[in-house]
This record gives structure tokens, C-alpha cells and sequence, in this order.
């Protein structure tokens, strides 16, 4: 099919590169942090208004403690605001790791020849989905190395495997995809087969620094994989995830890599990316790395709290690659979607025994191996609202975090109400007698605490449905 890109705005059109790395390290050099305009900025955001690069670079460069301080309430007061407790749950699932590019960061790398190498059947691939449906998981990110075999049309017959898998009361709602960049006709495969969000993370958004971490394959074509999420909104796919991978340059550029990126999506096709991760590096079987841009906790989290100020409608994703008290603690500035219950290595969800991690059958080595569960039953005691909502995305309301940022009563309306129903529905199926104790309670306490406006009566008549053994209500 041709396709005649359009001009979106003087600086961007539609797949055409848009970073420019002066105009990033000029708003790094030469922007000031004052008291005054930290504290304008702040109000911004609270003010759900998204700001600019220039505004984000004087939070970048705020180094005073007490202002830093500042900038974490701030990110604290916005999530509790605009997004309340809820943290939604989600798991990776590994379909295959054959991979023709050579990340030097990266377990799967084509250069590391003791990698494992494997891609599941569809046998396989149902196990692998029943066991994580016996967990109690509704929703699933697929991964996929970069290879000929991982095609679109492939990419959607194992998105289709996954919804077909029903156990007892499990079933798979929402399959989001990682995996490499297609063209507009491959991403058109995929949209057909149902997927949530496709997500592509960009690693580094410094082309020379990107050179030196991509040693061949499709992959060390910076521009190609930089206008990868053009070509999946031209193709329809309007949930799109971006993402950096924290360590591999400087945070500060990465992080106005992220806006930039975020700019260009608003400017070309109206709306910004649905979720923005950032993953931080992690050891990997024989990696490769630069020490120099190593993040530490501390500007982890300020990051986050930038990142969350910046994009205050944007969702926010955390994974087990940090450990479960960095996740604890990231968790507070404005995070929205965890992963729980994860295993990286291939077929192990249904694998009755416990192996040690092997790194060369892992991508990368994760830090937070805690069941499900054990996952759930923590949050609960933090007082979050655990969530398996994938409500907006079936009903067609693309565009959710947008809605629950801007729409007034969204959240009381639609959101909090699923969380309740998929929470109840996750307590009487898969939890543990002691992490129903809780989650009963602390559902009862977001009803007690729920707008008396709300239709309370009709959340605790699909309640009562719910332990009657009625499933997938939803608002
Ligand atoms: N192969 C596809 C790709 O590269 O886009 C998709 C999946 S890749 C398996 C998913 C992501 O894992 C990569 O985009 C990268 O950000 C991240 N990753 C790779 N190596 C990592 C490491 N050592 N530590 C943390 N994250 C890593
Ligand atoms: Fe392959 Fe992705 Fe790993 Fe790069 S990051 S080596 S593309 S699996």
C-alpha cells in the first residue's frame, strides 16, 4: 500500500526522525531551576496540564534537595489525585527468543552462543498460557526476539492461541505485544488479531551511543526502530508503548527522549503514547555495558517523579527487573502498571519445578520473583487497589488514560468499580484464604470511601453476582 506522509507540524512528520540531539543537550545546558519555577511547574501538572521540554528540563535540573523533595510530593499528590490506589496487574509471557540482532546489552543477542534458544510450540504455548490463567493472570504482554520466524502473521496466530485458552474461570482479556518493528501492512496483521497495546522501546535515544549498543541486524537501523510507532499508528494501532532503557546514556537526555517522543506522536496523530516504560539495565549472560550511565535508586526515582509530572496522562509501567523494594518505593510517584508473578525463562510458568535463573536462557536477570500472590497481598496491605481492568480497551474506549485524566468522574464512573469486580473475581478464584481476608476488606473499604453519588448498589449487585459465580462484569 503507498502511503504519502504529512507534514504534522513544522518540526514533525508523520515517520520521518525527530529527535534532535542539540536542541536536547541545549535544554540540559542552559535551562536554570529556580524555587519559583520548580514550584510553577509543579502546579502545572497538578493543573493536569502536560508540560514542555523546557519546563521538564528545569526538573531535570533541580539539584537542590529540598526542591527535589518537592518534586516527589508533587508526583506523590498527582497519582493520588488524578489516578487514586489502583495499580494494575500484568505478566510477560516469552514466545520465542531466536533473535538476528546483536544488543550487547541483551541475553538473547545472536552473538551469545550459549543462549538457549527456543520458540514454543502452540502446545506448549496454551500450557504456558493455562498455567499463568491458573494464577489468576487476565492480562499478558507477549515478547518476541527479532527474527524472520517472529513475522506479523506469525506475531497474530500466537495473539489468537492466546485468547482461545480458557481454564475453569480464566481466560486471557487484554494480549499486549513487544517485539520488533514491522512495517504498516505487518502492524495491520497484528492490530487484526486483537492486541492492546504494541510496545517498542526506543533504549536509547542518542543515535551515536545507539550505534555502539547495536552491532547488527534490522535492529542497528536507529531511524527505522525510531519511526517503528509511526507505522503502527498509521496502521491503526493506537495503543502504542514507548520506552528507554535506562543506563545506556545519559538519564537526562532519555527522559527528554521520552517527551520528544511524546510531542511527536500529539503533533502527527493527536495522541500520546498509552504507556511509557523505563526499564533500567540489568545483568545479562555475558552484557556488555558502559558503566558511565549507570542510574542509581535516587535518580531512579526522580525520573519517575519527572516523568509522571511531565505526562501526567500517560501510563506508567514498572517491571520485576527492580527489586520488590525499589517497587515499593517507585511505585508511590505515579507508577500505574506492575508486572506480578513474573518468570522469564521460556515455558516456565508451566514447569512443575522451581529451577534456579539461568542467564543463558533469560534475557536478563529480573530482581522481584514473587508470585502473584505474594504481590497482590502486599499491595493490600499498602492500601492499593490491585486491578485486572481491561473494561476500556473491549467497550472501544481507546485512549483510557487520557479519559481517566480528563474526563470528570471517569475514574469513580468506570474505573474504580472494575478494579472492585476484577479484584472480587481474582479473591474468589486464585487467592490464598489470608489474601481474601484482606482484599474483602480493603474492597469493602474503597465502597465505604466511594462517592455516595456512585451507583454503589449496582457495584455490590455484581459483587454479590460475582460469588454466585457470574464472571467478566464490567462497567
Ligand atoms: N526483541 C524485541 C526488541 O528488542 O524490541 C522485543 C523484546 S526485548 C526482548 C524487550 C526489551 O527488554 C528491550 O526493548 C530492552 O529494553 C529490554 N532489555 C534487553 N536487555 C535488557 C537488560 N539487560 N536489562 C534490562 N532490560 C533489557
Ligand atoms: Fe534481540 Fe530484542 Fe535482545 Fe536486541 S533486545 S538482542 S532485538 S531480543
Amino acid at each position: 500500500m503507498k502511503f504519502y506522509p504529512e507534514i504534522c507540524s513544522i518540526k514533525d512528520q508523520r515517520m520521518k526522525p525527530f529527535i534532535d540531539p542539540d536542541e536536547i543537550w541545549n535544554l540540559i545546558n542552559n535551562t536554570k531551576s529556580t524555587a519559583e519555577r520548580v514550584g510553577e511547574i509543579i502546579s502545572k501538572s497538578l493543573g493536569k496540564q502536560r508540560l514542555t521540554m523546557e519546563e521538564t528540563a528545569v526538573l531535570i535540573n533541580t539539584s537542590d534537595p529540598g526542591l527535589i523533595e518537592m518534586i516527589k510530593e508533587g508526583a506523590r499528590e498527582l497519582k493520588k489525585r488524578v489516578y487514586g490506589n489502583r495499580i494494575v496487574l500484568f505478566a510477560p509471557l516469552y514466545v520465542g527468543n531466536k533473535c538476528t540482532n546483536n544488543c550487547t546489552y541483551c541475553g538473547f543477542r545472536t552473538s551469545n552462543k550459549f543462549a538457549v534458544r527456543q520458540t514454543l510450540s502452540d502446545a506448549q504455548l496454551v500450557k504456558e498460557v493455562e498455567a499463568l490463567e491458573d494464577n489468576g493472570q487476565k492480562r499478558l504482554i507477549l515478547v518476541y526476539g527479532e527474527h524472520p520466524a517472529y513475522d506479523a502473521e506469525y506475531i497474530a496466530s500466537t495473539v489468537r492461541t492466546v485468547y482461545s485458552v480458557k481454564k475453569g474461570n480464566g481466560e486471557i482479556r487484554r494480549v499486549n505485544i513487544n517485539a520488533a518493528p514491522l512495517d504498516i501492512d505487518g502492524f495491520r496483521i497484528v492490530k487484526d488479531s486483537g492486541i492492546g497495546t504494541y510496545q517498542i522501546f526506543q533504549e536509547t535515544y542518542h543515535k551515536e551511543t545507539y550505534k555502539n549498543y547495536h552491532l547488527g541486524g534490522k535492529k542497528s537501523d536507529y531511524d527505522y526502530r525510531l519511526t517503528s510507532l509511526d507505522r503502527a499508528q498509521e496502521a491503526g494501532i493506537d495503543d502504542v508503548g514507548i520506552g528507554a532503557l535506562f543506563g545506556l546514556y545519559d538519564w537526562r537526555f532519555e527522559v527528554l527522549g521520552l517527551i520528544r517522543h511524546t510531542n511527536h506522536f500529539e503533533a502527527c496523530y493527536k495522541v500520546g503514547p498509552h504507556t511509557i516504560s523505563f526499564p533500567r539495565i540489568q545483568d545479562a549472560a555475558s552484557a556488555s555495558i558502559d558503566p558511565r550511565y549507570m542510574v542509581s535508586h535516587e535518580e531512579f526515582i526522580r525520573l519517575v517523579a519527572i516523568l509522571r509530572l511531565a505526562v501526567p496522562y500517560t501510563g506508567m509501567i514498572l517491571t520485576a527487573r527492580e527489586n520488590a523494594m525499589v517497587r515499593k518505593e517507585v511505585m508511590k510517584f505515579g507508577v500505574s502498571q506492575i508486572d506480578g508473578g513474573t518468570k522469564l525463562e521460556m515455558g516456565s510458568y508451566s514447569a512443575s519445578i522451581n529451577e534456579e535463573q539461568d542467564l543463558n536462557k533469560e534475557q536478563f536477570k529480573i530482581n522481584d520473583s514473587r508470585s502473584l500472590n505474594e504481590i497482590i497481598d502486599e499491595l493490600l496491605d499498602d492500601e492499593y487497589l490491585p486491578s485486572f481492568c481491561t473494561a476500556c480497551y473491549r467497550k472501544g474506549r481507546t485512549g483510557e488514560h487520557f479519559m481517566e485524566f480528563s474526563v470528570p468522574g471517569f475514574i469513580k464512573r468506570f474505573c474504580t468499580p472494575n478494579a472492585i469486580l476484577t479484584l472480587a473475581e481474582y479473591l474468589e478464584d486464585y487467592a490464598s484464604p489470608a489474601t481474601a481476608e484482606k482484599g474483602w476488606k480493603v474492597i469493602e473499604k474503597n465502597l465505604a470511601e466511594s462517592d455516595p453519588r456512585q451507583n454503589i448498589r449496582e457495584i455490590r449487585r455484581r459483587i454479590q453476582c460475582i460469588r454466585e459465580g457470574q464472571r467478566d462484569l464490567y462497567f
